[in-house]
């Protein structure tokens, strides 16, 4: 099967093969990692903007660094000291890259939906670093990468994604991802954070953390999204760790060689516990590293779709 699409939005709109292409080319790249000179040529002399109006560190610099290993040419645009608090249109700032001949455009923002908004409107690839409470379906894919590494394979897993559901697009990435590659997924937190009717999108729900950790083989930990809330929506930080904070205690529920993951950031002492992030069951740090690996099969594939990319990919410069 050839990779058929200019663009990366999301992951409900990919079929299994898809995904299973990015994760199977991402494997050649993450060996890119162990030479000395950790670079290939495939995406040289092309142009790849990174546009982000929400913060970042990992994505960004994930994206960056894939870039800069592909040996494209990356810009980065500081959208709080661009035209933007001028005022500009995202449809205008996205003609401006266009007319600099960008072939890929990252963007992170904070309305559902942007990212599909210009790639209907653009010859360049989006691709999508996150947009509001939507998906995040690079974090997915390299979630998704990181379990198949560990576990050696997804289908039959049993995945417990806990904590602030509700405005967490990287768990709605992950659920669409996991279920297409056969995996079971679970989602718990307070009710105020699970989002209603959670269950269409082919979860278990879950109210209490040990019932949800009961033969977990892995656990996705998630941040709580402060920023994201209109309202308070449980009572005190403190009390949602008493009761769903993840510790080594809790999480003898699940299987003894459970994989612990986290998207990062991290609010250690809040969602997970210090002694958790130390555990050598987590995998929080490789997860970083294979998101260079994953976002730079990515951009690959949409190269390759755009005809700019050398199919010869893992070769060295
Ligand atoms: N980094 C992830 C995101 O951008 C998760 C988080 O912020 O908690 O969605």
């Amino acid at each position: 099967m050839a990779w058929n699409r200019k663009d990366l939005l999301d992951i409900e709109s990919l079929n299994q093969e898809e995904i299973e292409m990015i994760l199977d080319s991402a494997v050649a790249y993450k060996e890119v990692f162990t030479r000395s000179i950790k670079k290939v040529p495939t995406l040289r002399g092309k142009t790849v903007v990174n546009l982000f109006y929400e913060p970042s560190t990992r994505t960004r610099t994930s994206f960056e660094l894939a870039a800069k290993r592909l040996s494209a040419d990356i810009v980065n645009i500081a959208v709080d000291r661009s035209s933007v608090v001028k005022g500009e249109s995202l449809l205008d700032t996205l003609r401006t890259m266009e007319a600099m001949k960008a072939d890929m455009v990252i963007i992170r923002h904070s309305c559902s939906g942007a990212p599909h908004f210009l790639a209907s409107r653009s010859d360049a690839s989006i691709i999508n670093a996150g947009d509001g409470m939507h998906e995040h379906p690079t974090q997915a894919l390299l979630d998704a990468f990181s379990m198949k590494e560990v576990k050696g394979r997804i289908k039959g897993l049993t995945v417990v994604i806990v904590g602030d559901i509700l405005h967490s697009r990287v768990a709605r990435s992950n659920i669409w991802c996991l279920n297409k590659l056969g995996a079971t997924v679970r989602v718990v937190g307070p009710s105020t954070l699970i989002p209603r009717e959670v269950e269409r999108l082919g979860v278990k729900v879950f109210y209490e953390l040990e019932e949800a950790l009961q033969g977990a083989d892995v656990v996705n930990i998630l941040r709580i999204q402060k920023e994201r809330m209109q309202r308070a929506l449980f009572p005190t930080v403190r009390e949602y760790s008493h009761i769903f904070g993840v510790t080594l205690e809790r999480l003898r529920a699940a299987k003894p060689d459970v994989t612990i993951m986290h998207p990062g950031p991290m609010n250690q002492g809040v969602e997970i516990d210090a002694a958790v992030v130390e555990d050598p069951r987590t995998i929080i740090r490789e997860q970083v590293t294979n998101g260079v690996a994953v976002r730079m099969a990515i951009m690959v594939l949409l190269g390759m779709y755009r005809g700019v990319a050398d199919e010869d990919s893992s070769e060295s410069q």
